[in-house]
């Protein structure tokens, strides 16, 4: 796959607000918040899309959402609760192909999304 900006940000080669990091996972604030909270998670061994993952991905792919739902849960967005989203190819609006789970917070969702 080609490498994408989220790679750099793995290595640190370019900054970025960094919530969450473990062996597999970095967690980071999205440049351009969509939410008071929005934060996305990424596996550290990149996948494209959530077109390309493969069963030997299942174990990495239930530590985004685990990462994800322990940084909410750490944070307190439990009771009020929190949207997750993992958008794919064009139509889902996927512009950076190293997947990536959006977790945003801090106000009321709505669906459908647009
Ligand atoms: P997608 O549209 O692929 O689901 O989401 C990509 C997200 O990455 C967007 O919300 C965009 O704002 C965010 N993004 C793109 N480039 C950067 C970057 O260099 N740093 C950070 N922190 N977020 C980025």
């Amino acid at each position: 796959m080609t490498e994408t900006i989220f790679a750099k940000i793995v290595r640190r080669e370019i900054p970025a607000d960094i919530v969450f990091d473990d062996d597999d996972v970095l967690g980071f604030r999205d440049l351009n918040p969509q939410a008071p909270v929005h934060v996305l998670f990424i596996p550290k061994r990149p996948i494209a899309t959530l077109d390309d993952a493969q069963a030997g991905d299942a174990e990495l792919l239930g530590k985004l959402l685990l990462a994800a739902a322990s940084y909410a849960r750490e944070q307190g967005f439990s009771k009020e609760g929190y949207r997750t989203v993992i958008n794919t190819h064009t139509h889902g609006g996927q512009t950076v192909f190293h997947i990536h789970v959006h977790l945003l917070a801090g106000r009321q969702m709505h669906w459908p999304p647009g």
